[in-house]
């Protein structure tokens, strides 16, 4: 089974795929998390996030790992040998990685990697265009979404877990130009597929939305 889990940034994706693949015995992937990885290289390197060759480079010499918790479901990501997991969840790494990810070479060298992921088996992933590009053929496809006050309000949160104070206003703005950069890019931008099922979080739990989503998998109508 192959289930594609879309949306913009804050609106839940990781956290809802790692327990949707728990729940139902699948391997999960945050395609983010690879993206996140090369910018954090590239950050590392003094490579500029504008530089679509140089970026390339990096793409093609460093060395990403990832490797999938069983338990947990949780990947955690290895750069050259590092476990980078929790720094490229940094501010400086949330500020770059959309332009780095907008780049055709750098969407097309990392969506190859996450295409022999999805050949390998059964999977959840999430990202911004797994149900169109990544995944066509997945059998389900979830986009979730949520307003943009509310992703804000979980950036917050998240960003606080890790010891880092930013203020909410600065958090809206940033998420309001994440998506437009992200669903604006001329290359595989973040699109709703046309058989996706949307959810909209904003007033849902975790375990509200994680429920939704099993049972739409599960043979519901779609009717959310
Ligand atoms: O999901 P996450 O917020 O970790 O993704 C970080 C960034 O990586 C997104 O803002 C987007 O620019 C990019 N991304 C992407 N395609 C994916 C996953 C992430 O362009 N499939």
């Amino acid at each position: 089974m192959k289930i594609a889990i879309d949306g913009p940034a804050g609106a839940g994706k990781s956290t809802i795929a790692r327990l949707v693949a728990q729940r139902l015995g699948l391997r999960y992937l945050d395609t983010g998390a690879m993206y996140r990885a090369l910018t954090l290289a590239a950050l590392g390197r003094g490579v500029s996030c504008a530089d679509e060759d140089a970026l390339m480079k990096v793409a093609t010499s460093m060395d990403l790992e990832i490797v999938f918790d069983q338990e947990t479901k949780g990947n955690r990501i290895y750069l050259d040998g590092q476990d980078v997991t929790a720094q490229i969840r940094e501010p400086q790494v949330n500020a770059n990685v959309s332009l780095v990810s907008s780049h055709q070479k750098v969407r097309e060298y990392i969506v190859a990697l996450q295409k022999e992921i999805a050949r390998q088996g059964c999977i959840v992933m999430d990202g911004r265009d797994i149900g169109t590009v990544v995944m066509p053929d997945a059998d389900w496809k979830i986009f979730l979404y949520a307003s943009v006050e509310e992703r804000a309000r979980r950036r917050q949160r998240e960003l606080q877990r890790n010891g880092h104070e930013v203020d909410l206003p600065d958090l809206e703005a940033q998420i309001r130009q994440r998506d437009h950069f992200d669903s604006t890019r001329a290359f595989s931008p973040l699109r709703k597929a046309e058989d996706a099922i949307e959810v909209d979080t904003t007033h849902l739990s975790i375990e509200q939305v994680v429920d939704k989503v099993l049972s739409i998998i599960g043979g519901a109508d779609g009717d959310v």
